[in-house]
C-alpha cells in the first residue's frame, strides 16, 4: 500500500493504451518504467474519428508537430458538428467550438441577441459565430489574432488507429516497453487485494505497482478481476449498438462532422483525408441489425469501402474508475455514445487527473476517492449534455423520439433546462467540459426559446443594440474572405509522413 510506484503496466494498445503510455512517460518521466501489453489476436475496437479542441493541448504536451500529426493520421479540421433532423425532420443546427458574439461581464451576449429578437431583429445566434461561418464556407486557417473576438477554435477528425500507431512510435522513443501477448491470468496480493502480476498465455509474467486498464469494453482488470461495478444509463440513453463503415472520400472535405438523426438512432459522417468515416448508432429495441445496416448503407453519400464493423455497447460508467491499484481508462472506464466526440477526450482527462494525483509514498485511499469523485462528476456532466440532444425534441415519427421526450431526465439536467427556458441563464458548473456557448447552441438548436433575458440588455436603446449586433456580425464575417479553403489548407500544411 505504501510502496512508491516504480513500474506502471498498461493493459491494452488501443487509443486509450497509447495515449496513457505517451502522456505518463512524457510528464512523469524517469521515476517510472512503463510497460504496455497488447494482444494482436484480440485487436482494438477500430472506431473513433472525431475529437474536441482539448486534444490540441495533449498533442502540444507530447510535442507533436501538427502538420506531421495531420499527415500521419490522415486528419482533417473540425470546427463543430452539424445536427440534422434532431429537433424536427428537415431542419439542422450547428454546435460550433466557437462562441457567438463576444464575452461580456455579468451577462452573456445571447441576452442582447434575445432582446433584439423580441424587438424584431431576425438573425440567428450562429450569424455571430466565426466557427459556424467558416465551417459553412468550407474554410480554415489557424488564426493568431490579438483580438479575442476573432478566434477559430478547432479540433480534428482523424483515424484513431493511425493516431495510436503514431503515439506508439512516440512512446517507444521515450522508453516505453511494448509486450505482445495475451493475458490469461491475473495475480493479486493476498493481503491488499492489489494486482501484482499479469500472466501471459505463454507463461511470461509481468509485475507492476500500478496498472492502467485500457483493455476496452471487457474491463479485464477493473471489472473481470476487481468487480468495480457499472452504473447503467441506458434508461436515459437507449442506443446500444453501432455499425461503422468507411466510404470513398469526397472531392471537397467539410471542416465539420455531420450527425443525422433517424427514427431509431442517428448516423455520423466524418471526412478524413483518404476516406469518409460513417456509422449508425441505434437502439436495438427499435431497429434490427439488418434494418440499421440498410439504413446506413442507403444513406452513404459515397461508395462504401471495406466491411461493416458491428459493435455492441452499454451506456454508463464504471462505478469505481480507480479501484485498488488499477485505474480504468478508455472504454473500460465507461461509455457514452460518440454524439459529442467525448471518448478520446475522456482518455486524456483521465490520465491528466491521474498525473495530478500520482501517488508519491504509495496509493492513498483519499487520492483514490478524490479521483473517483472527479471522474463521476465529469461523466455525469457529459451524460446530461448528450441526453439534452435527445430529450428536447419535437419529432413525432417514432416511439423512440416520443419516449425520449417524455422521459424523466436527471435532476441536474432538468434544472438546467428549466432555468434556461425561464430566464435565458446558463452557468458552467465545476469545470464542465462543455462551456455555456455549447449548451446555448444545443438548447436553442433543439428549440428552446427563453422566456426572458437579463435586464442589463435593456441598457442600450433599440438603435444602439441593433448597431452593436450589426458591428459584431460584420467583424465576425470580415476574416472569411482571407481564409483559404479547408482543402487548400490541408494540402499546403500537411507534411509527408
Ligand atoms: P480498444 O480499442 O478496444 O483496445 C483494447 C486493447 O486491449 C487492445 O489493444 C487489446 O488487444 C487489449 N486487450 C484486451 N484484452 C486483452 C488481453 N487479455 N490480453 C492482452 N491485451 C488485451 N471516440 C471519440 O473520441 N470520437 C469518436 O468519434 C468516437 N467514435 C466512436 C464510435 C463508436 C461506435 C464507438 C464504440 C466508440 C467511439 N469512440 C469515439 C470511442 C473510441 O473508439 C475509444 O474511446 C477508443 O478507441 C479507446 O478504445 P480503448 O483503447 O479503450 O479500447
Amino acid at each position: 500500500m505504501h510502496k512508491p510506484i516504480k513500474k506502471v503496466v498498461i493493459v491494452g494498445g488501443g487509443t486509450a493504451g497509447w495515449i496513457s503510455a505517451a502522456l505518463l512517460k512524457k510528464v512523469i518521466g524517469a521515476p517510472i518504467d512503463v510497460e504496455l501489453v497488447e494482444s494482436e489476436s484480440i485487436g482494438t475496437v477500430g472506431v473513433g474519428e472525431a475529437t474536441i479542441p482539448p486534444i490540441r493541448l495533449l498533442n502540444n504536451v507530447l510535442g507533436l508537430n501538427e502538420s506531421e500529426f495531420l499527415a500521419k493520421t490522415k486528419g482533417t479540421i473540425k470546427l463543430g458538428i452539424q445536427f440534422e433532423n434532431w429537433r424536427v425532420e428537415g431542419e439542422s443546427y450547428f454546435h460550433s467550438f466557437g462562441a457567438a458574439g463576444k464575452s461580456m461581464a455579468f451577462c452573456h451576449f445571447h441576452h442582447f441577441w434575445q432582446r433584439a429578437q423580441s424587438l424584431g431583429l431576425n438573425t440567428s445566434i450562429w450569424d455571430y459565430d466565426l466557427n459556424y461561418l467558416a465551417a459553412k464556407a468550407g474554410k480554415f486557417a489557424q488564426i493568431n489574432s490579438k483580438d479575442p473576438i476573432i478566434e477559430l477554435p478547432y479540433a480534428y477528425h482523424f483515424d484513431a488507429g493511425l493516431y495510436a500507431k503514431y503515439l506508439r512510435e512516440v512512446s517507444e522513443r521515450m522508453g516505453v516497453l511494448r509486450t505482445e501477448g495475451l493475458i490469461e491470468h491475473v495475480e493479486q496480493d493476498k493481503d491488499s487485494g492489489f494486482i501484482s502480476t499479469l500472466v501471459l498465455q505463454d507463461g511470461r509474467k509481468i509485475a507492476g505497482d500500478l496498472f492502467i486498464d485500457c483493455s476496452g469494453f471487457r474491463g479485464l482488470l477493473i471489472q473481470q478481476q476487481l468487480g468495480a461495478g457499472f452504473d447503467d444509463w441506458s434508461h436515459w440513453l437507449p442506443c446500444d449498438r453501432a455499425i461503422a463503415v468507411p466510404s470513398e472520400r469526397h472531392a471537397t472535405t467539410l471542416p465539420y462532422t455531420r450527425s443525422i438523426a433517424h427514427a431509431g438512432g442517428w448516423q455520423w459522417r466524418i471526412p478524413l483525408q483518404h476516406r469518409n468515416g460513417n456509422g449508425v448508432v441505434y437502439s436495438s429495441q427499435h431497429y434490427s441489425q439488418q434494418q440499421a445496416l440498410d439504413l446506413l448503407l442507403n444513406n452513404l453519400d459515397s461508395k462504401a469501402i471495406g466491411e461493416p464493423n458491428f459493435i455492441k455497447f452499454q451506456t454508463g460508467r464504471r462505478r469505481q474508475q480507480w479501484a485498488r491499484n488499477v485505474v480504468a481508462v478508455g472504454l473500460s472506464s465507461g461509455f457514452l455514445e460518440p454524439l459529442e466526440s467525448t471518448s478520446i477526450h475522456l482518455i486524456q482527462s483521465a490520465i491528466v487527473r491521474l498525473i495530478h494525483m500520482f501517488p508519491h509514498q504509495g496509493i492513498k485511499a483519499i487520492d483514490v476517492a478524490e479521483y473517483n469523485r472527479q471522474s463521476k462528476v465529469e461523466y455525469e456532466q457529459i451524460r446530461d449534455f448528450i441526453i439534452l440532444h435527445y430529450h428536447v425534441n419535437e419529432r413525432n415519427d417514432s416511439h423512440f423520439w416520443r419516449d425520449l421526450r417524455n422521459m424523466e431526465v436527471p435532476d441536474s439536467l432538468r434544472h438546467k433546462i428549466e432555468l434556461f427556458r425561464a430566464t435565458g441563464r446558463l452557468f458552467r458548473e465545476q469545470n464542465d467540459l462543455f462551456l455555456e456557448s455549447s449548451w446555448l447552441q444545443v438548447l436553442v438548436g433543439q428549440g428552446i426559446v427563453p422566456q426572458d433575458y437579463h435586464p442589463i440588455a435593456n441598457n442600450l436603446s433599440k438603435d444602439k443594440l441593433f448597431e452593436m449586433l450589426n458591428t459584431i456580425q460584420a467583424i465576425k464575417n470580415e476574416p472569411l474572405a482571407k481564409l483559404p479553403s479547408h482543402d487548400d489548407f490541408l494540402q499546403s500544411f500537411c507534411t509527408k509522413p
